[in-house]
Formats: structure tokens, C-alpha cells, sequence
């Protein structure tokens, strides 16, 4: 028998007449943006939308927006095909490394930054891909630290899952294992008791997922990351900074004290990447400042992110604080971990 969530992912809504069943928007554009950049959403998340300019709606219903190119806006704006010495593997810092072990996601983010490929043609990573990627892993003994991201690794069987995990357990210098997914927001039902069972036997293993806004905490998402937890998988939360969706303190404060209550670390609040296609989410380095200055003090400490911008061209994430660096008219600049100062613009 098929797995429900099997089911229910191969069930998702990629047409965007479908979705103009449903919703007041205009299948024909719809069609022309998602030609570009791929629609998906799962029948779970479709329920749970009322209208497109809700929470969820926002990020996951495409927007004509989306064909906007800003002249200062990036295909890839972390530089990570560069960073790259094997497909699919991304090796910025010296001791982690990126594996991008899946193409595909069960929906896919408005906002994402890898919005040029995840879902196309030349995201579509073979088992042979993988291989490789932990044969570079191996070679690299100053690697401590894998992060298995993609698209969205729960998209692969349990059976995959395990045999990369196990992969890695045999490399001595592998340390700790972190597998990014956005499963427990767009289809709780991949977390299943046996995946966290098999995750318990991989420790240390972390788990970073990806609550936006507190709509997402449903009781279905809630029991998921319980299950995680209870099997001895720590779950961390990274939160992308979306205008017009979560850009206020109050709600960020309910959310990550959510989080916080349900045993969810929040780890980074992200400042929206340069990426092509995602102008409309922008906010200004200021606005999440101001967020920032207005969380610290009434919210635990345990559950206030830090607030990154990962910096134009690869030179990696930087923490944004009040006192960060100079403000130049419309630029503000940023110093890199090597000392660089790197323009960014304030939108
Ligand atoms: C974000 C990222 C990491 C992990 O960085 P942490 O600060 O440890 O979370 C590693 N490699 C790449 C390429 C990244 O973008
Ligand atoms: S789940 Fe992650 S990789 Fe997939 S579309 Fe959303 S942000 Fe991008």
C-alpha cells in the first residue's frame, strides 16, 4: 500500500486552473508564472487557505510579481553554483557542507531562494549525484558537519533517507547531521512514527524546519515536531523575513514564542536574498532591525533568532544588529567574516 503522505504528495496541485477553482485569481497568468517558476502546493496547505492574500496564500500562490526583474535583484544570489566543486554540494564554510540530496519539494515557497532551479530540470539530483557528494565528504577530513538539505529531502522514501544517513555514519569525521525540511508546515503526515524512530538512530541529528507565521502551527504541524522531539531529534526553526506576511513584531513574538513552548529552537530570522523573482517579500535591512530591537527584552531569550543577511556573492551569513555597519544614502554595508565590506542595498 502506497503511504498516505506518498498519496497526498503525488495528489498536490500543480495546475493553475485548479487553483482558479477555488480562488479569484486569473488562471492564464497564473500559467505564465508558473511556467517560469514551478506550482505546487499540497491538498493539506489548500485546505487551510482562505484567500490568496492570507498568510499562506502569499506564499504559496504564485504572483504576477514573481516576472518582475529588478535590475538588482540575482539568479543565484549566494554564489553557491561557484561554491560548488561537486554537483549538488555547496562547501562555503570549512567545516559544514551543503548536501543537496533532493530537487523537488512537496510545495514550493514564493520566496525561495533557490527559485531558479528547485522543481526544474537541473535540480533533479541522482542517487549517483549523492554518492559522489558524500565521496567528496569523505576526502575532506576538515568536514564535521553535513546539512542535507535541497528541495526538500522528505521527498525522498525513508529507505534513501536512511542509506544517506547511514553513508554518513561511517565517515569518522562526520560529526553532526542537520536535514532541512519544510514537511512539518506543507505535509505533517510525512512525519511518520517509523521516520522519526529511524532519525532517533542517527543522533546526533538535528532537524531545521521552517515555520513563517503562526497560522502554521496547526495541530497537525504541532504533533509532527512533538514526534520529532520525542524521538531524540532536536527541531530548529528558521523564519524568512516576508513583507506584507510576518514583517511585524507582535506576530513574530507570538510566533517564536510558539515555537519556543513546543520545544522549537528558533535559530535565524533571514533577511529575503537578493533573489530574482522575489522583490514583492523584500523588506528593508531597518524593518527587520527595528523587528529585532522591539523582540529582545519581553521575549525569552531562548527564543529570540538571530537575524542574518546571507551576503551577496557567497561571502556567507552575517548577523544584522542595531549598531551594524555604515548607512551610505541607499546602501548600507556589511562586513563579511573575512573583514570585506560588502555593499547591500536598503530597498
Ligand atoms: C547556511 C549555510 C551553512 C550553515 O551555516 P550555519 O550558520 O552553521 O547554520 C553552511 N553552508 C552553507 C553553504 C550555508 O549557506
Ligand atoms: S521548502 Fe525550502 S527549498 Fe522548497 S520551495 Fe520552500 S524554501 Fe524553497
Amino acid at each position: 500500500m502506497m503511504e498516505s503522505w506518498l498519496a497526498q504528495h503525488k495528489n498536490s496541485i500543480t495546475d493553475p486552473h485548479q487553483l482558479a477553482e477555488h480562488f479569484a485569481v486569473h488562471a492564464g497568468e497564473l500559467a505564465q508564472v508558473a511556467q517560469r517558476y514551478p506550482l505546487r502546493l499540497t491538498t493539506y496547505l489548500l485546505k487551510r487557505i482562505t484567500q490568496p492574500s492570507d498568510p499562506l496564500g502569499q506564499q504559496f500562490i504564485p504572483q504576477l510579481a514573481e516576472l518582475n526583474n529588478d535590475v538588482a535583484q540575482l539568479v543565484d544570489p549566494l554564489n553557491e553554483e561557484l561554491l560548488s566543486p561537486v554537483p549538488h554540494l555547496v562547501h562555503r564554510y570549512p567545516q559544514r557542507v551543503l548536501l543537496l540530496v533532493a530537487g523537488s519539494c512537496f510545495s514550493y515557497c514564493r520566496f525561495c531562494t533557490r527559485k531558479r532551479k528547485v522543481g526544474c530540470e537541473d535540480m533533479a539530483v541522482s542517487f549517483g549525484d549523492i554518492l559522489k557528494g558524500i565521496d567528496y565528504i569523505a576526502d575532506h577530513p576538515e568536514v564535521n558537519e553535513v546539512i542535507l538539505s535541497g528541495g526538500d529531502p522528505l521527498t525522498m522514501s525513508d529507505r534513501l533517507l536512511e542509506d544517506i544517513l547511514k553513508r554518513l555514519q561511517r565517515i569518522a569525521h562526520v560529526e553532526v547531521v542537520r536535514i532541512g525540511s519544510r514537511a512539518p508546515v506543507v505535509l505533517p503526515a510525512r512525519i511518520t512514527p517509523a521516520l522519526c524512530e529511524m532519525f532517533g538512530r542517527y543522533q546526533p541529528l538535528y532537524f531545521l524546519t521552517h515555520f513563517n507565521h503562526p497560522a502554521e502551527l496547526t495541530v497537525e504541524a504541532i504533533e509532527a515536531c512533538r514526534q520529532l522531539v520525542n524521538a531524540g531529534v532536536p527541531v530548529v526553526n528558521q523564519t524568512v523575513l516576508l513583507r506584507g506576511v510576518n514583517d511585524d513584531a507582535t506576530l513574530l513574538h507570538k510566533l517564536f514564542y510558539s515555537l519556543h513552548r513546543l520545544r522549537i529552537r528558533p535559530y535565524y530570522l533571514h533577511q529575503m536574498d537578493l533573489t530574482c523573482g522575489t522583490g514583492h517579500f523584500r523588506t528593508r535591512l531597518e524593518d527587520g532591525i527595528t523587528i529585532m530591537d522591539q523582540l529582545r527584552g519581553p521575549l525569552s531569550g531562548l527564543a529570540v533568532p538571530t537575524y542574518i543577511v546571507d551576503l551577496p556573492g557567497g561571502h556567507g551569513k552575517v548577523p544584522v544588529t542595531p549598531d551594524y555597519v555604515q548607512r551610505l544614502g541607499a546602501q548600507a554595508q556589511l562586513r563579511a567574516a573575512d573583514g570585506t565590506l560588502i555593499d547591500y542595498p536598503q530597498w
